[in-house]
């Protein structure tokens, strides 16, 4: 459910950066029981905190947040009207939380652009007037139903409202999300319709050492994209570092001028643009870091590791990641006062170190 579709236009390299999706296996062998689909491409959270939470508790293994990525086929022009891959293409990417697009910036005379240049400008706008072209149509269809639904007062009038508010910002040429992000209400009235511009975007920039080494360009870019969040990274690159070991990948890294694999950045970024954070379990066997949307209370927060441990939720115990290494060990913790009994209206903080109580 928690993935991010990736999209883009032929040969700006998203099967290679999927690729290196896929290929990282580590992760994989950490999820024994988890099944992975063939089209889901999974990456880990990066979290140092983990490791140090495993020191305290001396934890045989780690287990970090995994962010999935499913790989959409590429969009062409008239893609909302069932050109090439259409309405199947259209449906993968609504079951998407976020949409990840991969935009080329790359130098490569050896690569053929479908347009003939490498213009991103031009080629976002292509990707983006498809997806809105497809919302509109969305709804264009669902009005009628929706005006008639309110006549009889089997629904509110603020949803039509919000619903054609949602057209013109589309009729404009612009995407939903961009534009309307702000206004929770809105958004809340327009999720039954899974606009596919009213997805969180985040612009994922393949790019070469031109681009890589100028935070000037990369500035350039952003603005372009702003407020959607916008990530740098050489695809190629990436397959690469996925084929080496943590070592070698770093040094690989570092001589490329990176602090940060682009995996790394698309999986901390794809957190941050899908409004999740996490809470971390720790013991002899294993420290793990949780998954839940900013504002999830503890009950629900206990649902992620099992269905009835939300159900019977009775108490938590929870201490703040600092708050635990500072005190260095959870008796200490405790006898500081740092460790809270907190019940079902708890509002859960990122980084919050917790054990539930619960009835079965
Ligand atoms: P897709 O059609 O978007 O899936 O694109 P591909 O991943 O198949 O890439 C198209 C071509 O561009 C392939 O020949 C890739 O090797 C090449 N390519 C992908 N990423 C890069 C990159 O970052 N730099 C360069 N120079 N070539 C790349």
């Amino acid at each position: 459910a928690l993935t991010i579709g990736i999209v883009g236009l032929p040969n700006v390299g998203k099967s290679t950066l999927f690729n290196a999706l896929t290929r990282n296996q580590v992760l994989a062998a950490n999820y024994p029981f988890a099944t992975i689909e063939p089209n889901v491409g999974v990456v880990n959270l990066p979290d140092p905190r983990l490791q140090q939470l495993a020191d305290i508790f001396g934890s045989q293994r780690l287990l970090p947040a995994p962010v999935s990525f499913v790989d959409i086929a590429g969009i062409v022009k008239g893609a909302s009207e069932g050109e090439g891959l259409g309405n199947k293409f259209l449906a993968n990417i609504r079951e998407a939380e976020a949409i990840a697009q991969v935009v080329r910036v790359f130098d490569d005379p050896d690569v053929i652009h479908v347009d003939g240049k490498v213009d991103p400008r031009s080629d976002m706008e292509t990707i983006n007037t498809e997806l809105i072209l497809a919302d509109l149509q969305t709804i264009e269809n669902a009005i009628p139903r929706i005006e008639k639904e309110v006549k009889i007062k089997k629904r509110d009038a603020a949803e039509l409202a919000a619903i054609k508010a949602a057209q013109a910002v589309l009729e404009r040429g612009d995407t939903v999300f961009s534009s309307i992000k702000s206004d929770k209400l809105e958004m809340e009235h327009l999720k039954e319709l899974s606009l596919l511009t009213a997805k969180p975007f985040i612009y994922v920039f393949n790019a070469d050492e031109g681009i890589l080494g100028s935070p000037e360009k990369q500035d350039e870019l952003r603005a372009m994209v702003a407020p959607a969040d916008a990530i740098f990274l050489d695809a190629k690159l990436e397959s690469d570092l996925v084929e080496l070991d943590e070592e070698e990948a770093r040094e690989m890294l570092e001589m490329n001028g990176q602090d940060e694999s682009g995996l790394d950045q698309l999986a901390r970024v794809g957190f941050h643009t899908l409004g999740l954070q996490t809470y971390l379990t720790a013991g002899p066997k294993e420290t793990r870091a949780w998954t839940i949307h900013q504002g999830d209370t503890a009950p629900q927060a206990a649902g992620v590791i099992h269905s009835d441990f939300q159900r019977g939720f009775i108490k938590a115990e929870v201490v703040s990641f600092h708050d635990l290494i500072e005190a260095g060990s959870m008796a200490e913790a405790k006898s500081r006062g740092k460790v809270r009994i907190e019940g079902k209206e708890y509002v859960m903080a990122d980084g919050d170190v917790v054990e539930f109580r619960f009835n079965v």
